[in-house]
């Protein structure tokens, strides 16, 4: 039996899915989250999500109340199989058929999948997905079409409803920082600006507005594009 006042977020570490933890945590009574490993070069993002969990239950004392574990999935074998620029050293930049070279093929749909197992291990009713088809990321596998299927499939697979909430599926980085703000005021965009990674180098080092970043790579690029027209709308 699955519980329906309850969510497990597939939590990276991000931008994108630390704002859909607190969007969670609204309106949730019982939020756990699960991240994955698969040999991302990123993988700083990682080391990020316990900071962020224990800056969020600090924000508030109902998130306090309602934030559950967190598990971490190793999905070496991903990054195994799937060759991009995420996984090995490669350059950035276009593929040949137009993907970016950071598209890891299925990353989304075994996350989904693996996220769905652990939810319905743990008797939680639904995900939340941070993935966005907007902003040009260009993944297939982000797209809403992609995820309502994989949601059925899980349902169908599991003999139980599962539903993949996706607050960002289309508002684009400027309404992300503006979400933040809505549900955790400057307090919370403060905490995305400073805990939270995006950066496809990993770089950690260099602290703009927006937050740490290389402020080249296409994640850092979208991510400050993002700010600037959110604080221009402010
Ligand atoms: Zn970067």
């Amino acid at each position: 039996m699955t519980e329906p006042r309850s969510a497990l977020v597939l939590f990276s570490g991000g931008q994108d899915s630390t704002t859909c933890l607190a969007w969670a945590l609204n309106r949730y009574e019982r939020v756990e989250t699960v991240g994955f490993s698969y040999g991302q070069r990123h993988a700083v993002e990682l080391q990020c999500r316990e900071p962020i969990r224990r800056a969020l239950r600090r924000l508030s004392p109902d998130w306090d109340g309602r934030l559950g574990p967190d598990r971490v999935v190793d999905l070496a074998v991903l990054g195994e199989v799937s060759l991009s620029a995420l996984t090995a050293d490669l350059p950035l930049g276009t593929r040949p058929d137009g993907l970016p070279a950071t598209f890891v093929p299925g990353r989304n749909l075994v996350f989904l999948a693996f996220a769905g197992i652990v939810a319905f291990q743990r008797g939680i009713g639904r995900l939340v997905a941070g993935v966005c088809e907007t902003d040009f990321s260009g993944y297939p596998d982000c797209r809403d079409e992609t995820v309502r299927a994989m949601s059925k499939a899980l349902g169908l697979g599991m003999a139980t409803d599962m539903p993949v909430e996706t607050p960002l599926m289309f508002v684009d980085k400027a309404a992300t920082w503006r979400l933040a703000r809505e549900i955790g005021g400057q307090a919370l965009v403060d905490l995305v600006v400073a805990e939270t990674h995006t950066c496809y180098l990993a770089d950690r080092t260099h602290r703009h507005p927006w937050g740490y970043g290389c402020g080249e790579c296409d994640a850092c690029r979208l991510r400050r594009a993002g700010w600037e027209r959110f604080v221009l709308s402010r």
